[in-house]
């Protein structure tokens, strides 16, 4: 039996068929979910497998992203709200194109981008699905994709004030107020 994190290259286009937990870029399939590899007559699925004992579905984590894929943003949970202590075990979560916003989105690197902090909602604890719909939930803390200041908000954009770069996000109401 092996695990899999979200983002983990599971195979490729020729050896298999894509089932549940799986998704593919260019050829090469990647787990969806954090969870293990089942393959029947040659379809690959990610079974779900709940690997952070303590989140549970609607739980509000804080967490960095550290890839933005085509499809979904992988991010790395630190903190649960309520907690008053780094999460025990780490994981990487996923968060879905159609989970970013309400609103269609087309480009999720036009709602999330690498090193972001975000605050997000728990919806499938076991596959670790996060969504950042609602208002409070989105992108809290953000640098400069030109020179890695952090950026300040200025209406529904993000403002760099060492550079004068501009660059949208999916963002929290919590933005930029040392809270989350
Ligand atoms: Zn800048």
């Amino acid at each position: 039996m092996k695990f899999v994190m979200p983002g983990d290259k599971v195979g490729y286009k020729e050896e298999f068929v894509l089932g549940e937990g799986v998704y593919e870029e260019n050829g090469e399939i990647f787990a969806a979910v954090a969870g293990k590899i089942v393959v029947k007559d040659k379809v690959i699925n990610v079974e779900p497998v709940k690997i952070i004992p303590e989140i549970e579905k609607g739980d509000v984590v804080l967490g960095r992203v550290i890839d933005v894929r085509n499809s979904i943003a992988l991010i790395e949970l630190s903190r649960k709200k309520g907690l008053d202590r780094d999460l025990k075990n780490t994981g990487l979560a996923a968060l879905h194109i159609s989970n970013v916003q309400n609103e269609y989105l087309k480009d999720l690197n036009s709602a999330i981008r690498y090193m972001d902090i975000v605050k997000a909602r728990v919806i499938d604890e076991k596959s670790l699905k996060l969504s950042t719909k609602e208002k409070e939930m989105g992108v809290v803390k953000s640098i400069c994709s030109v020179c890695k200041h952090e950026m300040l908000r200025e209406g529904d954009e993000l403002k760099c004030p060492n550079c004068g770069n501009v660059e949208r996000r999916k963002l929290s109401s919590d933005y930029g107020k040392g809270k989350w």
